[in-house]
């Protein structure tokens, strides 16, 4: 355990199976190497600007937060790590009592907090302290004024980005519910700021007026859900945020993500289709900034078209980048690697991808290391653990946490994700240069 999730398995079998897609699917079962679920944290913080993020857990956790969000020395941070010592540990402390004058201290000090997240961690679910009690105790005290939850992001059998899943599937029940049978668009996930003006501006120009975002940039401002709502992933690691949405009515307009000119054509697409757009509406309202996410992108197909790419599992976003890099950009995909394979949610997104791709699921990192060092693609896609002795080997790489904490959906981020791609390309030719 600690920064890097080293959680091992049993080495699994990896005949290429089919999956109800049809397509063969490897699935690995073997040792993973992962960030957890708690460096969620580091993008949702910044998103939901009153929200505290208080990890129930060890030093280890606490160092991995350090370390994943950089030390803030001159702002008020919106997160830490109530450290469980060994004491806690070996049941010697009532560790409920100290997690009450922890949260106290914090409330008293810092009256800007309107909702507060107790984050479960390893340690904290190995000695079963019970955050979701802990949480409904602290709310009575200090409801209305802050709304305390909780939600897991221990590393054990967990990948990083579900940390997110279980922060918006926690606050799911919170919605209030919705007054109208007119249908309303929900688009869920976190989104960069701007990234999310742009697409409201988008809905607005297509006439689509009833769009709420989840999670909500302020606690007060929670959108409702119910029968009448129809939701929109804009993430495609959401599979427990979809299933408590859908126990609340809503339902889910099918999409690709909202990558790349035409990925975020088809996303915009589904909700148009969805909420019955006229067609000439919607072209009006995105052929131009389409055509501008075209023009951003060709540079970069000049510069990627023909290069070989290895996804190793990491963030869930492998498969919408795939398909963006290879049908926009022309990469060649040597491997796509996810963590965990959602089919329903990838459906369109596996229908687009070239017939031939290798998809894994899972991890089994020694073998998945041994296929890109024979494939040696011109790009690999990992985690920071790997990254640094995949470069030492002469292969290059980037690093797929990265892609969460950039701005990347949509039309205006096109030029900017394909750069992503393009960069470390381009550095290791200037030094070899
Ligand atoms: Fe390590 Fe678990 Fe803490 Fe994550 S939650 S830093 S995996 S101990």
């Amino acid at each position: 355990n600690g920064p890097l999730n080293l959680a091992g398995g049993i080495a699994g079998a990896s005949l290429p199976t089919k999956g109800c897609t049809e397509r063969p699917v490897l699935r690995e079962r073997g040792q993973r190497e992962v960030f957890c679920g708690l460096t969620g944290i580091v993008w949702l913080h910044r998103k939901i600007q009153d929200a505290f993020f208080l990890v129930v857990g060890s030093r280890t956790c606490a160092h991995l937060m350090q370390s994943a969000a950089g030390v803030m020395i001159f702002a008020e941070p919106r997160f830490a790590t109530a450290v469980m010592e060994e004491r806690d540990l070996a049941g010697l402390a009532d560790a409920n009592e100290e997690l009450d004058i922890a949260v106290t201290r914090l409330i008293e000090r810092r009256p800007d907090i309107k909702m507060l997240f107790l984050v479960g961690s390893c340690p904290s679910e190995v000695i079963k302290l019970d955050l979701s009690r802990a949480a409904a105790r602290l709310s009575e005290r200090y409801a209305p004024d802050v709304r305390i939850l909780n939600y897991s992001g221990s590393g054990i059998e967990t990948t990083f980005t579900q940390g997110e899943d279980n922060c918006l599937a926690a606050l799911v029940p919170q919605l209030p519910e919705v007054e109208t049978a007119a249908p309303q668009l929900l688009v869920v996930g976190a989104l960069a700021d701007v990234v999310e003006d742009q697409f409201a501006r988008l809905f607005d120009a297509m006439g689509i007026d009833d769009v709420r975002f989840l999670p909500p940039r302020r606690a007060r401002d929670l959108p409702p859900v119910g029968a009448s709502t129809r939701y929109l992933l804009a993430q495609p690691f959401l599979g427990e945020t979809a299933r408590v949405l859908e126990q609340r009515g809503a339902s889910r307009i099918a999409a690709p993500f909202p990558l790349g000119a035409e990925g975020t054509t088809l996303w915009l697409k589904a909700a148009a289709d969805a909420f019955g757009v006229d067609p000439m509406r919607f072209r009006s309202a995105t052929a131009a900034a389409e055509a501008r996410a075209k023009r951003a992108l060709e540079p970069f197909r000049a510069e990627l078209s023909g290069r070989s790419i290895f996804f190793f599992p990491d963030s869930q976003l492998e498969i919408p980048l795939a398909r963006m890099l290879s049908r926009e950009l022309g990469m060649q995909l040597t491997e796509v690697g996810t963590p965990y394979l959602h089919r329903q949610h990838l459906a369109e997104e596996l229908a687009l991808l070239p017939g031939d791709v290798q998809l894994s699921e899972g991890q089994d990192v020694d073998r998945q290391l041994d296929r890109a060092r024979a494939a040696r693609p011109d790009i690999s896609v990992c985690g920071l653990g790997l990254a640094n002795p995949l470069e030492m080997e002469g292969l290059t790489t980037k690093w797929s946490i990265e892609l969460l904490f950039t701005p990347i959906q949509g039309y205006e981020q096109a030029g900017d994700l394909a750069g992503l791609f393009a960069r470390p390309l381009d550095r290791k030719t200037r030094l070899r240069v």
